[in-house]
C-alpha cells in the first residue's frame, strides 16, 4: 500500500512536470527591431481564475517594450512570453482599480533581482493617472523592509528599485524611438475618474486598448482607423440587471452590442475582446463567450476574436496577423 502510494506520488509529479513543459513550450521568437507585436498577458477581470489572469497587454515596437496595466499574474505571463522582467521599458496604467495594478509589487520587486529572469537596470518607469505617485510611494513604504534588506544583504542597486512616475493628462504622453503613446480619456463612471485607454502608434501602424469604459465616443474618435482594437466587454442576463450590484457593475462597462457599434465606426483590421466581465449567480448562468460574439454580431460584421491569455498579434502594414497560439 505504501509503495503504491509512493508510485502514485512519483507519477503525479512527473505528470505535472510534463504538462508544465508542454503547456509553456519553447519561448517565442524575439521581436525584430521593425516588428510591431502585441501580446495579451491577461484577459480577465477581478475574478481569480487560472484561465484569465488580470488585465495586462504587452506592446513591443521599435525596440521598445511597453506594458499596459499590471493585473494579477502579469509577471508570470511576461516570463511565458520569453521576456526578462527587466526588459519592460515602461508601465502605463489605464486607471487605479485594483484588478489593473495588483501585479505591480510583483513586477517591480521581482524585476530588480539579479536572477536571469529579472535584471532590471535602471528605475521602474510608470505612466499613470493622478494618484499613481501616491500609490507607488505607498508601495515603497509597504516593502521598505524588503528593499533595505536586499540592498544591504545582496548589494542590489537602489537605482534599480526607484520608481519614476509621470502622472499624465489626455494626449501624447510618450514619444521615443518612433513609438508614440496617446492617453485617451474614457468613461468608466462618474465616481471612477480619471480613466484612460491608450493608442500606440509606430511606423504607420497602431494598436488601441480601451481600458475599462462604458461606451466611449471619445475612444471611438481617437481609435478611428486603428489596426488592432483591444476592447473590454461586459454582459449579464436580463434578470440580473434588476439587482443593484450587477446594475452598477454593468454601468461601468461596455456591452457587446455597444462595442460592436464602436467597432463598426472604427473599422479596425481586427477587433479583440479582453477584460471579460460576464457575471452569473448560482441560479442564473453567466453569459457565454459565444453569446458575446452573437450579441456583437447584431451591430458589427468585421473581424473579431475572443482574446485569450498569451494570444499574440503582429501588426504589419497591410494586415494584423495572429501569431501561433501558446497555451497558458
Ligand atoms: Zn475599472
Ligand atoms: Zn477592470
Amino acid at each position: 500500500m505504501k509503495i503504491s502510494r509512493w508510485l502514485l506520488a512519483v507519477f503525479a509529479t512527473q505528470m505535472f512536470w510534463v504538462s508544465t513543459v508542454t503547456a509553456q513550450g519553447s519561448p517565442p521568437k524575439p521581436v525584430a527591431q521593425d516588428e510591431f507585436r502585441v501580446t495579451l498577458l491577461g484577459t480577465g477581470s477581478p475574478a481569480p481564475v487560472m484561465r484569465r489572469f488580470g488585465p495586462g497587454v504587452l506592446v513591443q515596437a521599435g525596440g521598445k517594450t511597453l506594458l499596459i496595466d499590471c493585473g494579477r499574474g502579469t509577471t508570470q505571463r511576461l516570463m511565458q512570453s520569453g521576456l526578462r522582467l527587466g526588459q519592460v521599458d515602461a508601465l502605463f496604467l489605464t486607471h487605479l482599480h485594483s484588478d489593473h495594478i495588483v501585479g505591480i509589487p510583483d513586477l517591480w520587486l521581482t524585476g530588480w533581482l539579479e536572477a536571469n529572469y529579472a535584471q532590471r537596470k535602471g528605475p521602474f518607469v510608470v505612466y499613470g493617472p493622478a494618484g499613481t505617485q501616491g500609490m507607488m510611494d505607498g508601495l515603497a513604504k509597504a516593502y521598505d523592509w524588503d528593499i533595505k534588506a536586499r540592498i544591504a544583504d545582496q548589494d542590489l542597486k537602489p537605482d534599480n528599485i526607484r520608481a519614476v512616475v509621470s502622472e499624465f493628462k489626455p494626449g501624447v504622453i510618450y514619444d521615443q524611438g518612433g513609438v508614440k503613446v496617446t492617453a485617451i480619456e474614457v468613461d468608466h463612471g462618474e465616481l471612477l475618474k480619471p480613466a484612460f485607454g491608450f493608442r500606440v502608434d509606430y511606423a504607420g501602424r497602431s494598436v488601441t486598448i480601451s481600458g475599462d469604459t462604458r461606451f466611449s465616443p471619445n475612444l471611438m474618435d481617437k481609435a478611428m482607423g486603428t489596426d488592432l482594437l483591444i476592447h473590454q466587454v461586459a454582459a449579464v442576463r436580463e434578470a440580473l440587471l434588476e439587482s443593484p450590484v450587477f446594475k452598477v457593475i454593468l454601468s461601468h462597462h461596455t456591452r457587446p452590442e455597444e462595442a460592436g457599434t464602436l467597432f463598426s465606426a472604427v473599422k479596425p483590421k481586427l477587433a479583440v475582446y479582453y477584460h471579460f466581465v460576464l457575471l452569473g449567480t448560482p441560479g442564473i448562468s453567466a453569459v457565454t463567450e459565444q453569446e458575446v460574439v452573437e450579441m456583437t454580431r447584431k451591430t458589427y460584421s468585421g473581424p473579431l476574436l475572443i482574446g485569450e491569455d498569451l494570444m499574440a498579434f503582429r501588426i504589419d502594414k497591410d494586415q494584423v496577423r495572429q501569431l501561433p497560439a501558446r497555451t497558458p
